[in-house]
């Protein structure tokens, strides 16, 4: 590796995002610890996993190393491995994409006396392969209050995919609708607290992103190079 890529990369990105407003994570997934180590260095703090095997093993070695590092989950998460990421005590889980998973992270949260924080991913993309509510899931999830039965489980607010496309138009459209979904259950639940964050925008397209109101980017590749499957 070319001596500190990985901390040019990072400030490169940096410089485009708003001096305030919108945070950085920094998605680790198939990258080694080494490369999590370079990113830290250079300041970052907030790094995003997908499998929680690959974050098992990198949370054992970072956590004496890195005691600033917050794993932020941004997989699919299966219910049958709540348990074992909740043990890893992930600062964020942005991709919760059923009642049901976000039912079994409230039980287990529960059960270990903390409040977990978690992004309710939502579905506008154009492919069906992708997780997520459908917004109109979601706006009645909100309208019929069902938040106000967890027990455990703090929502900050929601995550979002645009479409796979080179159709810039068509991966604003995404991002407008969803921060547009944002803005709307927030007008329709003044009393939800903290509910503040918009995570949307990934290496090819977080500027766009930007423009349309995320507060949270998830950037991969354009820090740490192409991965390696
Ligand atoms: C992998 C991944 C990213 C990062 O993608 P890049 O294109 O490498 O920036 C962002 N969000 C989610 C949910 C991902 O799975």
């Amino acid at each position: 590796m070319e001596n500190n890529r990985i901390g040019d990369n990072l400030k490169a990105i940096l410089k485009q995002l708003p001096a305030k407003g919108v945070e950085l994570v920094a998605v680790s997934k198939f990258h080694p610890l080494e490369a999590i180590r370079e990113a830290y260095a250079a300041g970052q703090r907030a790094f995003g996993e997908s499998r929680v095997q690959e974050l098992e093993a990198k949370t054992a070695e970072a956590a004496d190393s890195m005691p600033e590092l917050r794993w932020h989950f941004i997989g699919h998460l299966q219910t049958n491995k709540v348990k074992q990421l909740l043990r890893l005590r992930p600062a964020l889980i942005e991709s919760v994409d059923s009642t049901r998973l976000l039912s079994a992270i409230d039980n287990e949260a529960e059960k270990s006396n903390r409040v977990q924080r978690v992004l309710m991913q939502v579905h506008v993309a154009a492919e069906e392969t992708k997780f997520g509510f459908l917004p109109s899931e979601l706006l009645s999830y909100f309208r019929n209050r069902e938040f106000e039965n967890l027990k455990a489980v703090h929502i900050c607010g929601i995550m979002g995919m645009a479409s796979n496309t080179d159709d810039t138009a068509r991966v604003a459209r995404d991002f407008a609708e969803i921060r547009a979904l944002f803005d709307l259950i927030k007008a329709e639940n003044p009393d939800l607290r903290g509910f503040n964050t918009v995570s949307m925008g990934m290496s090819d397209d977080f500027p766009l992103a930007i423009e349309q109101g995320s507060t949270m980017v998830r950037v991969g590749t354009a820090i740490f190079g192409e991965r390696q499957y």
